[in-house]
Order: structure tokens, then C-alpha cells, then sequence
């Protein structure tokens, strides 16, 4: 049996994968503990299936979408079994969020509202389900008709990080099942527990045997297997931009479609006419979400010189009010990190931005310590003053509780700023003056712009959601989430003369 560090324990979720409805171990016999990041004991096994277990799966979802019962099955059918999804989700929302918490090590009351937004995401395709529909062409010449028809891509690999586990993996299967695909998921070994959970529930709401396949193991095995498999239609992945490329280039042979949500460097910027109280709420909440572990973190703070002290004035005593600790105590603002390897990565980079010369206001790269919880990967939340944009804290990812304060004078200067890095995922200005708003929500080369707000504005999940540049490929949520999973097939229709 594979481990992380720590201890085992007898006390734990036991899961198989998940293939034509039917719970089976790994070929080889061999499992994988889940340590607790904050207690480092063994919390969930699962398989840790090879390439022959992710074959298996791949054939039965190819057969299962050959077959054609499913993917031609009527709308209504998928639309009802979203729909149950939904109402399944939130009625067990509490044992789901329990697992979020130990596995992901994120606040309880996130956690609910994780699966509240997941089964949010049931609701809106299934009434898209109930709405595919293509075109007519009639009027381009007199004695031919056109038709535009939507057709299920196929076979999904479905491939998905560990940060929002039920959210992420819901965004594939929900257009998936709207659009009548067939999928066989790999989760992230660390957080596997919810996607297991989410096979239950669509069993439970009617969905047939074959069409979700579930199979754990590592990714450069279970993973490359489908990304590879000729019997593949489409990858869809969230993960790190490092594992995307080679997703696109190891999917190049089979010229299969990808989709690909990666990482963010977000800027997160506030004007001098902004209200600060609220822009200092949504600079917290923007880098601290999850620890920091967030594709769309606000992990660069770009701050007009005439509010700067201000501003750090208020932001530095509100970092001092989270709580780090026990993310299932309710008065607990941040958990734990992931584990080990993710720890000492945003360990390194805060030194390594302290070496590059940036300011250490707070927090730092000691390894905090909760009491009871000696075990626990925390780290503060650290703030770096007189950040450089090109300084390495202020490019690259860090998935951690980092933030970088980086000041400009102008609108020119906060968009040059914000636009150059390779990333291009997501933006937060903070105003009260329109045009400065649209202006710069217009000048931001990402996929989303919030306007005094980060991270959520309750419109989700009916707007689109992706990367530009090297954030990323294609669209999830909103209409084009489901587009994603449509083939388009144009009918033409010669008539008599
Ligand atoms: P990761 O890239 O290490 O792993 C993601 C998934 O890919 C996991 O299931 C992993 O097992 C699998 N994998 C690893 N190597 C593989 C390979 N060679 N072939 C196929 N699959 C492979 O990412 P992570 O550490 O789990 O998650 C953090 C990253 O995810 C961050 O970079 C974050 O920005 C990104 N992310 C992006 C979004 C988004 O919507 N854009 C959302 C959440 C997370």
C-alpha cells in the first residue's frame, strides 16, 4: 500500500473504483492512503489502479455511448436525472461537506457552500438539457435547406485538481450528462471521497450503468491512459498549466478535443475612489479562500499610490483576525494546506521573496502551530510589501496563502501591471466610477473581471468560466460550458428543381 507521511489508522473511508456500475478494487490489489493535512493520519483508501483498470473503464464507456441508449436517450431523461442530482446533493450536503473538510482541510461552512454551488450547477444543465437545439438555413438559395444539429462529443476523460474537488469535477459531468457523453473520471488522489459520493447520488437519481466511470490512481498513469486512449473523444482538465502541456501535446496524436483550466496569477485591483472597507474585505477573502489554494486567487494586490498606507493601514489588523486552525471549529478561517509537497513549495517561495528583496509585512515561512494539531501543514497568511511585477513572488503561481502589494499611479499603469504575465484567468477592480469599471474589465486580457467583488458574485454558474493565454482552453458553465460537449453537424438538403 502507497502512503503519504504520518500515521494510519484503522478509522477511515474505504473506496473502489467505479466502473459500469459496479464497485471493483484494482487489478493489482494495490490501494492509496489519504493522510489528514491536519492530523497526518489515514482518512480515506482508495485504488491505486494501472493502466489495464483504466482500459477497462475506457471500453465500457465507449461501448456504453456506442450503444447508442444513452446518448440518444430523450431530453427529458437527463434533464430529470440533473435534476435529482440537485436535490440528492443538498439533501446529503452535510456527510459531503464532512469529507471536503478532512480531505480538502477547508472550513466547514466553505465546504457546504461547495456542495450548495455544485448542486446549483445540476440545476442550470439540466435546464439546458431541455434546450439543445440547432439551426434552419432557408433563405440562402431557393432550392436548398440547411440544419445545424448538436450531437454528444463522445467518450470524456475527465481529469480533475484537488482545491474544489466537487465543484470542478460537477462543472464536466453536469454538461456531460446534459449533452448525453459518456466519461470515465480520474479525481485527485488527495480529495476522492466526494467524486465516489457523486457516483451514488447519480446512481440514486437514475443514471444507467456505464455512463459514469470512476478510477484512482496516479496521474501521469490513470491519467495519461486517457489522455492517450484512441477510444477518447475529449479531455476535459483542471489542474496545474505544467501538467496542461503535456495533457496537449500527449493528446496531439489522437487529435481528441481538450479543454483545459489551469492556473492564475490574478491581479485584484482597487482605485482611490473604490470603499475601502469593502475592497479590504474582498483583498482578504480574494487571497485567503482555501488557504490560498485558489486557480483565481487574488494573489496580486494592485493598490493606487495614494490609498497604499491607507489601505495596508486597514488590510494588515484584518489578516491579524483570521483564524488559523481546526477547519471543522466553525470559528476557524483557514485550514491546513494540502499536504507535504504543497507546503514546502509556498515555503519556498516566500523565501524566495524575501531573497528577490520584497517587504515581509506578516506572516512567513515557519510552519505555524495549532494547538492539538501539531501534525498540521499551516501556514500564516503572509503579505509582501514592494513587490516588483517581475519579481518570481509576483509571476508565478504560488497556490498558497501569499499575497504581493504592488502599487501604480495611473489606469495605464494598473493595466500594463495586471496584464503581464503569462496567466490570464481571472481580475477584480474595486470603483465606484463606471468607466474606470468598464474600461478596465474591457482592457484585462482574462476570462472573468469582477467589479467590486472577487471570487463570487451569485451569478454562477451561468457565466463562462475559462482561461486566456496560459490559464488555459475553451469554456466551462454558462451555455458555452455545455457547447463544449456538443458536436456540430450540418445537414444539407438539395431539393427538387
Ligand atoms: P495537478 O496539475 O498536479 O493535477 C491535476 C490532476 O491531474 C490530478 O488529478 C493529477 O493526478 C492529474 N495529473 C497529474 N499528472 C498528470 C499527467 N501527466 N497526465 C494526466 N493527468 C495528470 O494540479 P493540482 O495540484 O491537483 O491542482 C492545483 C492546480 O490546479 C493549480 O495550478 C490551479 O491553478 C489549478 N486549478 C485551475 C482551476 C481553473 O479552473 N482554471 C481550478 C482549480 C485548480
Amino acid at each position: 500500500m502507497l502512503t503519504e507521511q504520518g500515521n494510519t489508522t484503522t478509522n477511515m473511508r474505504s473506496y473502489q473504483n467505479f466502473i459500469n456500475g459496479k464497485w471493483v478494487s484494482a487489478n493489482s490489489g494495490e490501494t492509496y492512503e489519504r493522510k489528514s493535512p491536519l492530523t497526518g493520519k489515514g482518512i480515506v483508501q482508495i485504488p491505486w489502479s494501472n493502466k489495464i483498470d483504466t482500459e477497462q473503464a475506457i471500453q465500457v464507456a465507449r461501448q456504453t455511448f456506442d450503444s447508442n441508449s444513452w446518448s440518444k436517450s430523450p431530453a427529458r431523461i437527463r434533464h430529470d436525472i440533473l435534476r435529482k442530482t440537485a436535490d440528492l446533493l443538498r439533501a446529503k450536503a452535510p456527510e459531503i461537506a464532512q469529507t471536503l473538510c478532512e480531505e480538502v482541510g477547508r472550513p466547514i461552512g466553505i465546504c457546504f457552500g461547495e456542495v450548495q454551488i455544485a448542486a446549483d450547477v445540476y440545476d442550470y444543465f439540466a435546464a439546458l438539457a431541455l434546450n439543445i437545439h440547432g439551426e434552419s438555413t432557408t433563405q440562402y438559395v431557393n432550392n436548398a435547406i440547411g440544419l445545424t444539429m448538436y450531437e454528444p462529443v463522445g467518450v470524456i476523460g475527465i481529469i480533475t485538481p484537488w482545491n474544489f474537488p466537487l465543484l470542478l469535477v460537477s462543472w464536466k459531468i453536469a454538461p456531460a450528462i446534459a449533452a448525453g457523453c459518456t466519461m470515465v473520471i480520474k479525481p485527485s488522489e488527495f480529495t476522492p471521497s466526494n467524486t465516489f459520493i457523486l457516483a451514488e447520488i447519480l446512481a440514486e437519481a437514475g443514471l444507467p450503468e456505464g455512463v459514469v466511470n470512476i478510477v484512482t490512481g496516479d496521474g501521469p498513469i490513470v491519467g495519461e491512459c486517457l489522455v492517450e486512449s484512441p477510444l477518447v473523444d475529449k479531455i476535459a482538465f483542471t489542474g496545474s498549466t505544467a501538467v496542461g502541456k503535456q495533457i496537449m501535446a500527449k493528446a496531439a496524436p489522437t487529435l481528441k478535443r481538450i479543454s483545459l483550466e489551469l492556473g492564475g496569477k490574478s491581479p485584484n485591483i482597487v482605485f482611490p475612489d473604490a470603499d475601502l472597507a469593502q475592497a479590504v474585505s474582498g483583498a482578504l477573502f480574494g487571497i485567503y479562500l482555501n488557504s490560498g489554494q485558489v486557480c483565481q486567487a487574488g494573489s496580486r494586490l494592485l493598490l493606487h499610490e495614494s490609498i497604499k498606507d491607507e489601505f495596508m493601514h486597514q488590510l494588515i489588523p484584518a489578516t491579524k483576525t483570521l483564524k488559523l486552525g481546526n477547519p471543522n471549529d466553525e470559528t476557524t478561517t483557514m485550514g491546513p494546506v494540502i499536504n507535504e509537497r504543497q507546503f514546502q513549495r509556498i515555503q519556498s517561495y516566500i523565501k524566495t521573496g524575501q531573497s528577490e528583496g520584497a517587504k515581509l509585512l506578516i506572516g512567513g515561512s515557519e510552519r505555524y502551530q495549532v494547538e492539538g494539531f501539531e501534525q498540521g501543514l499551516f501556514i500564516q497568511p503572509t503579505i509582501f510589501d514592494s513587490v516588483s511585477n517581475e519579481m518570481v513572488i509576483a509571476q508565478e503561481e504560488i497556490f498558497g496563502p501569499v499575497l504581493s502589494v504592488i502599487t501604480f499611479k495611473d489606469e495605464d499603469e494598473a493595466l500594463q501591471i495586471a496584464n503581464n504575465t503569462m496567466y490570464g484567468l481571472t481580475a477584480a477592480v474595486w470603483t465606484k466610477n463606471i468607466d474606470i469599471a468598464l474600461s478596465v474589465a474591457k482592457g484585462i486580457r482574462a476570462g472573468t473581471v469582477w467589479v467590486n467583488t472577487y471570487h463570487a458574485s451569485g451569478l454562477e454558474p451561468c457565466m463562462p468560466y475559462g482561461g486566456y493565454k496560459q490559464s488555459g482552453i475553451g469554456r466551462e458553465v454558462g451555455h458555452q460550458g455545455l457547447e463544449e460537449y456538443l458536436e456540430t453537424k450540418s445537414v444539407h438538403i438539395k431539393l427538387a428543381e
